[in-house]
């Protein structure tokens, strides 16, 4: 009895998603150590119905089940990463409302598929987000090799004291402030040009395209909310992970010239090695493999 080529196809993949499956339940719970047993369960499944129904499918190139894998852990990420924008904008709604009253971090519980309405993807896709502009950044300096603005800009982001990020990199105090404050600038003016949620612009600027700088130590009570959710942007939904290029640089270049070279990939070290960025870890973990 002879099959259609669809059905064979079919089974094939379904084959391969059995294989696969351990590897991606483990790359999960190490990118997203906050998802429950339940939720993996939940964003397996999700994977496999956009597999199946071929709303995803493999493209050429993927033929052996290693870079299946990596293929599959890049669909699933960008999967669970799409339900953390959905996180991020309803905070930006909730800043928008006025006080930071309304505030609340997103919510590690409700990290499953489809647990949003679907009017919510859609008014977001209109939006620019914060992460958005965080990932443009972090393009922006890799464009102009501004490592350590980059470098100084993601631990006072992750809440570092300057003293000690300047004494960590080995750089003077002085160094790490102009550092700061070409990033700082540098970042206002992403924002400016992408238009992102104007909440955040009221936020960051004190009143709508302003001048004002970054919030420091001492803000208001809505500017602390941002401080929060650029944390957690960063923290949990890799908004200033290095492009997958530099990335990808970094594992090739190996040990070696670090070792020769120990100022070299000190940004990417940092955000991997000393912040411990687990979403860049697992794709390292998955790479080596
Ligand atoms: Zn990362």
């Amino acid at each position: 009895m002879t099959h259609p080529p669809e059905s064979n196809d079919r089974s094939r993949t379904a084959v391969l998603l059995r294989v696969v499956a351990p590897a991606l339940r483990r790359l999960l719970r190490a990118a997203f150590p906050r998802l429950s047993a339940e939720q993996i369960d939940d964003w397996i499944q999700h994977l496999w119905e956009l597999v199946l129904s071929g709303k995803e499918s493999f493209p050429e190139t993927v033929s052996t089940s290693d870079n299946a894998t990596a293929w599959l852990w890049r669909v699933l990420k960008n999967d669970v990463l799409d339900s953390l924008r959905r996180r991020e904008f309803v905070a930006l709604e909730s800043l928008a409302s006025g006080s930071s009253s309304g505030f609340e971090l997103p919510d590690s519980q409700q990290w499953g598929p489809d647990s949003l309405a679907a009017e919510r993807e859609r008014l977001q896709r209109r939006e620019k987000l914060l992460s958005d502009v965080l990932q443009d950044y972090v393009l922006d300096c890799e464009s102009r090799e501004a490592w350590i603005e980059r470098e100084v800009m993601e631990r006072l982001l992750r809440g570092q004291p300057r003293e000690e990020a300047a004494k960590a990199m080995g750089i003077s105090i002085q160094h790490l402030y102009v550092a700061n404050h070409k990033g700082r600038h540098r970042l206002q003016e992403l924002m400016q040009q992408q238009d992102v949620h104007q909440t955040v612009f009221a936020s960051f600027y004190g009143k709508p395209r302003g001048r004002h700088p970054l919030p420091e130590e001492a803000v208001p009570d809505h500017q602390t909310s941002i401080v929060l959710l650029i944390r957690w942007l960063i923290e949990e939904a890799g908004a200033m992970c290095p492009s997958t290029k530099r990335l990808e640089d970094f594992q090739a270049s190996g040990l070696a010239m670090i070792a020769a070279d120990p100022k070299a990939f000190r940004d990417v070290r940092h955000h991997v090695d000393e912040a411990g960025c687990r979403l860049c870890q697992a794709t390292l973990d998955l790479a080596s493999e």
